[in-house]
């Protein structure tokens, strides 16, 4: 599979530097997942989630292991102080890490039972953390540690780390994954990745109006993944939709004509932005980190 993009629509030529071309920065992992920008220190965390370590790189250091065994890390983000928060399918929770590696538990438990093994999680700006909590940590030990699930279902949560309420947002999907919000929060898109283990089963985005910061509505297909599926998603500051697929990162409008493809040579899971401008995207693709520069801004939070 050749490096490149693929351009249906010139919007997306646009938000492409035709000059740059995808690094690769490091490789060696089994299946990378969850990279985050640390913009404190100029670097990237990411998971190698079957080798249950956490990665680092930057521009000065290179790549380097940040914390092993680490719980079978996956997705991260940053919440509204800059602390990683991390999902952890070895122990079935959403945690914080502290400045100095050390991690507590953000929550791991719903009405007694425990999570499945969450897998990618955003922070919206009134500090409430928003998770998805497919099984992938609990069906095999490839993972994370073989479990029944004590929930029975794949939910889509919301936490109150003020007032300890975790609720769920959304109960219909087979496994849910990437999860990002409009720049306005006003939508919410969620991967689900049924088809990872169910013939015909679901890869694709949906998109849900959020209400009242707190509930989701109307919620309905944004996009069908081909090929692939999308594990991780990420929106530019104009709402574009850059999420991963079997050959690269698609991009969509908010109105989903998806307008362009940036190939990657390897399956790619998750995807972040970052650089002091946010116009770096640092793609986590089976065994390898990559990043290559482009013409539009992220819009997570910081
Ligand atoms: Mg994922």
């Amino acid at each position: 599979m050749p490096d490149g993009y693929v351009v249906n629509d010139k919007r997306f030529a646009a938000l492409t530097v035709a000059s740059e071309k995808l690094q690769k920065l490091w490789t060696g992992g089994i299946w990378a997942e969850g990279p985050v920008y640390v913009a404190k220190g100029d670097y990237v965390l990411w998971s190698d989630i079957p080798n249950d370590r956490l990665l680092r790189w930057s521009a000065k250091d290179g790549a380097s292991v940040y914390k092993k065994p680490c719980g079978h890390m996956n997705g991260h983000t940053l919440d509204r102080q800059g602390a990683v928060i991390s999902c952890e399918h070895g122990n079935r929770r959403v945690s914080r890490m502290a400045a100095d590696g050390s991690v507590v538990t953000v929550v791991d438990r719903y009405k007694g039972k425990r999570l499945n093994s969450p897998n990618d999680v955003v922070v919206k700006s009134d500090g409430t953390i928003w998770f998805t909590d497919p099984p992938y940590g609990i069906l095999s030990d490839h993972e994370g540690h073989k479990s029944e699930s004590e929930l029975g279902k794949n939910y889509v949560f919301r936490f109150d780390p003020k007032s300890g309420d975790l609720r769920i947002v959304a109960d219909d999907f087979d496994k849910p994954n990437g999860i990002c919000f409009s720049p306005d929060e006003k939508k919410v898109y969620i991967a689900d990745t049924g088809a990872s283990h169910t013939k015909n089963g679901p890869h694709h985005i949906r998109v849900f109006d959020v209400v009242n910061g707190e509930k989701l509505a109307n919620g309905k297909l944004f996009a069908d993944i081909n090929p692939g599926m999308a594990d991780g998603l990420r929106v530019d500051t104009n709402g574009n939709v850059w999420t991963s697929a079997g050959d690269g990162i698609h991009v969509y409008t908010p109105a989903a004509e998806l307008i362009g493809k940036l190939l990657v040579p390897e399956v790619v899971a998750n995807l972040t932005f970052g650089g002091s401008r946010k116009d770096t995207l640092f793609i986590t693709a089976t065994t390898s980190l990559y990043s290559i520069k482009v013409n539009a801004t992220g819009a997570q939070t910081p």
